[in-house]
């Protein structure tokens, strides 16, 4: 077997932030972690844990205040400019209410294309083509390019989002789940459009649904800003530690 392919890595990441208190709070503690190439990481924490803070920093939104966030070898923490938004492109992130952040007046063909267009990859006249093709691989019809937001679901918006991060065909594929609750119907169909995406692709999941990483190849698990405990899904739930805990009390709540 040949050695995994570590295509982008954490080390040592810390950031903190002012408390209300006047004290500092520690939403990042020494964290660190690889994303090997084909392979899909989860990670899972209770709310206000340090997921999202930690996400942003792989796609350089915000800096930690120590560490590395190394792309290929590269430090992307002191990149800028153009080279930053080159390496951007690589790197394609699926936000917590992607919904949120469309433009009400666009329509989903610009939506998904922006990036394309932003790249100088297509032009304007190839949108609703590329667009169909796009969303054929989130299971949307074609005929949604023609869309606004405002008259999708939860799930197509998101669907739509996640089809806008796959335009630029990015290296690695990040997702912060939505925490807003969905119905099953819907949530069924967001997970098939995920898994079909994250197939053989280097992906890194957020996950609230404990379900959504069931099948991820390493699940790290994150407490008050720290990794407390890592392995695959079997591997935690026969630990019977803070994992064990969390997939029984969310069972619990859906038997409830
Ligand atoms: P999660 O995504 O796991 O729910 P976050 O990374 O969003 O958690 O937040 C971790 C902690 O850092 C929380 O206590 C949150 O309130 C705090 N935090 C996050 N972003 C900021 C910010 N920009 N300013 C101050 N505190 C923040
Ligand atoms: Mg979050």
């Amino acid at each position: 077997m040949s050695e995994p392919e570590v295509i982008m890595e954490a080390l040592h990441v810390c950031k903190s932030y002012p408390a209300s208190d006047g004290r500092w709070l520690r939403a990042n503690e020494d964290v660190s972690l690889q994303l090997v190439k084909g392979k899909t990481l989860g990670l899972v924490g209770e709310s206000g844990c340090g997921k999202s803070t930690f996400m942003r920093f792989l796609v350089a939104l915000d800096r930690p205040d120590s560490g590395q966030i190394l792309y290929r070898g590269q430090d992307i923490t002191a990149l800028r400019g153009e080279k930053l938004r080159q390496t951007r492109r690589h790197i394609q992130m699926v936000f917590q209410d992607p919904g949120a952040s469309f433009n009400p007046k666009m329509r989903v063909r610009d939506i998904v294309c922006e990036p394309l267009l932003n790249f100088g990859l297509i032009a304007p006249k190839e949108r609703a083509a590329v667009c169909r093709s796009l969303l054929e691989m989130v299971e949307l019809p074609g005929d949604f390019e023609d869309r606004y937001p405002h008259s999708m679901s939860g799930g197509q918006r998101q669907r739509v989002a996640i089809a806008r991060a796959l335009a630029l065909q990015p290296e690695i594929l990040i997702l912060d789940e939505a925490t807003s609750s969905v119905d099953t119907r819907t949530e069924i169909e967001i997970q098939k459009a995920m898994d079909n995406l994250m197939k053989g692709r280097t992906s890194f999941v957020i996950a609230h649904r404990l379900s959504t990483i069931r099948d991820a190849d390493l699940i790290l698990v994150m407490k008050d800003g720290d990794i407390i405990e890592q392995g695959r899904h079997e591997e935690l739930l026969a630990a019977g530690g803070f994992y064990a805990n969390l997939y029984n009390s969310q069972f619990e709540d859906v038997v409830a």
